[in-house]
């Protein structure tokens, strides 16, 4: 099966929402023919560091603003009374200005059911905002999503169309709010000029012309976003050296490790391993990546263990979470795969023992473990 890049993964998603087709069929349409991949939600949520507090600030800044934009609403339409939601900026190379989703892994990262959802903001774009009022709209649009998906009527009451539907309730919430939702005239001037776009700055327009309001746009403060730049604590990890031996180099990726698991920053780690492995052939990069992981389950606490007491977030930095999350680079390098049994009976005694977050992920870590791994034979009974 291939594994699409996640950057490409959401380029098709978006491509699929601009056909003007309904999301889900089109994703089960694709699977007939070519399967989608499988998507590890823990890596797509990629977020910035909540230890940050800049961070923190955009988080507190936009559940201000959600709170604002839903008050009006009745508890059992209120998603901030509903779900359990957070707000993250991320570095995203969409053209997306946020994305919602679950928290939860899931193999299609639009399927909103649960409660428990993030809202991620497109660093890139909301720098691009001129007021709060362009903001509300945005995350307006987002927290609608919620309402569409769990079958609110107010919801159903706007359109027949998803995107449609979240715009006109975004513009409602803004309104009711109120902001300025003729800013939209602004946002639309750089809209992707396809059917469903035309179809949606219709429907805004024609729901401006029914609102009345000559307030001005909310002026906005921009430093919050401008200066949470991941950059500030991107940690500073180290390259192996070409002409060290696979013991020296499995040592400078566990110290990388280290920091990780210490302050956050995986997918620099991720982008370091994807350079680094890419200088080996298939087989040798496997068995690097193997040794990698099975160095790391030695030296840090069992990660079922860091789960219950760290909590989500805490897991997520683990150096088994980081490995895992990294997988979809190795699944897509060419070349004979080499599996040292000492690092694969490693791994699938450590999987015996964290079954919790084994489960989840055995799709993806049965990607590079051999077939015969002992997890596998153990599932299938009689030991
Ligand atoms: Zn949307």
């Amino acid at each position: 099966m291939k594994i699409l890049s996640f950057d490409n993964f959401f380029l098709e998603v978006q491509n699929i929402k601009q056909n003007n087709i309904k999301r889900k069929n089109v994703l089960k349409i694709q699977n007939a023919t070519a399967p989608l991949p499988d998507i590890d939600l823990a890596n797509f949520n990629r977020l910035v560091a909540l230890d940050n507090p800049p961070a923190r600030d955009f988080e507190g800044f936009m559940r201000q603003l959600a709170g604002k934009l839903t008050a009006f609403l009745p508890d059992d339409d209120n998603p901030l009374k509903k779900y359990r939601i957070g707000f993250y900026l991320q570095d995203r190379t969409d053209s997306s200005p946020a994305r919602i989703s679950s928290t939860e892994y899931r193999s299609d990262p639009a399927d909103l059911s649960g409660t428990d959802f993030i809202v991620m903001f497109n660093r890139e774009k909301l720098s691009k905002a001129e007021s709060e009022d362009e903001l509300a709209f945005i995350l307006g649009h987002e927290l609608s999503h919620l309402g569409w998906q769990h079958g609110s009527s107010r919801l159903h009451s706007f359109s027949s169309n998803e995107e449609t539907a979240c715009d006109l309730s975004s513009m409602q919430m803004m309104h009711r709010a109120g902001y300025d939702v003729t800013v939209l005239h602004h946002m639309d001037a750089d809209a992707p000029l396809t059917e469903e776009w035309r179809m949606r700055r219709e429907a805004r327009q024609r729901a401006i012309s029914e609102y009345f309001d000559f307030r001005r746009p909310v002026a906005l403060d921009v430093s919050l976003w401008q200066q949470a730049r991941y950059e500030e604590w991107k940690p500073d990890l180290k390259m192996p050296a070409p002409s060290m031996t696979e013991e020296e180099a499995v040592a400078v990726m566990t110290e990388n490790l280290q920091k990780i698991y210490e302050r956050g920053g995986e997918e620099s780690f991720r982008r370091l391993l994807k350079d680094y492995v890419q200088t080996k052939d298939g087989a040798q990069a496997n068995k690097f990546f193997l040794r990698l992981a099975a160095s790391a389950v030695k030296k840090f606490p069992p990660i079922d263990e860091e789960k219950r007491n760290g909590g989500f977030r805490r897991m997520q930095r683990h150096p088994v979470s980081v490995l895992g999350n990294a997988i979809p680079v190795f699944s897509s390098l060419p070349g004979n795969k080499l599996y040292p049994p000492e690092a694969v009976s490693a791994l699938g005694r450590y999987f015996k023992e964290n079954p919790d977050y084994y489960r989840p992920m055995k799709i993806f870590w049965d990607k590079v473990l051999p077939p015969e791994n002992p997890v596998m034979q153990n599932n299938r009974g009689r030991e």
